[in-house]
């Protein structure tokens, strides 16, 4: 079809089929109309009140998508190019009816990088709402619609409010619009894993080679249920999964990352032509899956975020049966011993954490955080007689403050965890190691499981039952025996 003509029975469809209109005082309204060679957006938003004069974009790289502003009726007008320098801001001049439009770019190529705002796989696109959403001042929840070509798909971590297969549309939800999250359009397959709790929606993008989709699926329901045997249910009831195939990569997943704009997100970035095995091996998927456990934090709050995931990587493994459990005790502690190793005297865990993205002390900060978790569980199992864990305490956490709106600090979240389990275990443990400059100490840890270290990358089991179970108690979920 000539894209004129295109043009012309899109135009009619929407014009026909929506007013274009926001309710009376709702929150604004976009129209995002997708064409099917996946080379430009057009956007319309229509406002509930008095109808702002200028947009605002919540990402710099923004303007370098945008094509410019329409008037004059509904794709008939003439785009208007923003001046150079614009920024962050588009000065726009709403139609008789509140309405503006505006057209973005997606014919470039991919800006490079998975932090990019807008990347291309074959006959889709994975983009941030960042690159295609350019708000009024002070905008909250706004409702997305989207008007896609036959066997078009979108992915998205928002909450479906109906419209069809060919005209999904969207509520953004009330966390702030600055935060990031990816929405993919075009050939994708979509796919429900259902797990206790909630689902995961998973979205395959294609890929050359094509992804298996099957041997994928099987991989994320068995890391899913991983994530599930934590404390038995989800912690959002709904997890947007975007896979992206990349053809190529060092790893079977180069790039994993969790996102919270709108919703709960993981994406993973993949090299598809990886065996099953090797994806079962992986520890990206169950590490970014462990992150939903707890709610956004601040970046101060790395230690504890990136702690729990990395002590959960190898638990959550061991429990679904992807790592043996001798496997999931020697991983751990060669974590600890790379985090021991670049423990340097003179700067505190907090500073390290705060300082983490410059001063690049991941392995410090991520396995300071996992020692300090392996510490709090077993306190909290050896004081309960193993009626608590560190499992039953995020259960009790997702049970009350999760999915979260809001960034919490490390503080509040060790509070919060101290009040649920009605100890002091978590501020005892904050207050130890969060102003030290050493590792936390797992001597006596190691000696309750039963632990000796030859080496950083050897483990050695000894002790009796009593050990034993200690180990066993953590690597297979569930409570412990009292050890008395
Ligand atoms: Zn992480």
């Amino acid at each position: 079809m000539p894209q004129s003509v295109r043009f012309l029975v899109a135009g009619c469809c929407l014009a026909l089929l929506l007013p274009a209109a926001a309710r009376a005082g709702g929150v604004p309204v976009y129209d995002v109309d997708v064409d099917d060679a996946l080379q430009r957006l057009r956007v319309t938003v229509c406002f509930g009140g008095e109808p702002p004069r200028m947009l605002h974009a919540e990402d710099e790289r923004a303007s370098r998508y945008l094509l410019g502003t329409r008037a004059n009726g509904l794709f008939s007008g003439r785009l208007r190019p923003l001046p150079s320098g614009a920024g962050t801001t588009m000065p726009v001049r709403p139609d008789d009816r509140g309405c503006v439009r505006y057209d973005v770019d997606l014919s470039r190529d991919s800006d490079g990088g998975f932090g990019a705002l807008f990347l291309r796989r074959g006959g889709a696109v994975v983009l941030s709402p960042h690159a295609f959403l350019w708000y009024p001042a002070d905008a909250g929840e706004v409702e997305v619609r989207f008007r896609l070509p036959a066997g078009f798909e979108v992915s998205t971590p928002w909450q479906p409010i109906g419209g069809g297969a060919r005209a999904p549309a969207y509520r953004t939800g009330a966390r702030p619009p600055s935060w990031d999250a990816r929405i993919a359009i075009g050939a994708l397959s979509s796919h429900a894993i259902a797990l206790p709790g909630g689902r995961l929606d998973v979205a395959l993008l294609p890929g050359s080679p094509p992804a298996d989709p099957d041997m994928l699926l099987r991989w994320l329901r068995r890391s899913g249920e991983a994530l599930v045997s934590a404390h038995g249910r989800l912690p959002s009831a709904r997890v947007q999964v975007l896979v992206v195939p990349l053809g190529s990569g060092r790893e079977p997943v180069p790039w994993g990352e969790v996102q919270r704009g709108g919703g709960d997100a993981v994406h993973l970035y993949i090299d598809q032509r990886r065996s099953e095995q090797a994806f079962l091996d992986d520890w990206v998927l169950v590490h970014e899956l462990s992150h939903l456990l707890h709610p956004p934090m601040r970046g101060s709050g790395r230690w504890l975020y990136e702690g729990l995931a990395s002590y959960y990587q190898n638990v959550l493994r061991a429990r679904a049966g992807l790592l043996d459990e001798a496997t999931a005790w020697t991983k751990l502690h060669a974590g600890f011993r790379r985090g021991m190793a670049q423990t340097k005297r003179g700067r505190t865990l907090a500073e390290a954490a705060r300082n983490m993205p410059w001063t690049r002390e991941y392995m410090r900060v991520y396995w300071s955080g996992a020692a300090i978790a392996l510490l709090a569980d077993l306190e909290l199992r050896r004081t309960s007689g193993g009626m608590q864990s560190l499992d039953t305490v995020l259960g009790d956490l997702a049970r009350c403050c999760l999915p979260a709106d809001r960034k919490w600090t490390d503080r509040e979240v060790v509070d919060k965890l101290d009040s649920l389990s009605q100890t002091e275990v978590f501020g005892r443990l904050y207050r130890r190691w969060l102003d030290s400059d050493r590792f936390p100490d797992l001597t006596a840890a190691y000696r309750t499981l039963g632990l000796e270290a030859p080496s950083d990358k050897d483990i050695r089991f000894v002790g009796g039952a009593a050990e034993r179970e200690s180990k066993r108690a953590i690597m297979a979920g569930g409570g412990s025996t009292d050890p008395r």
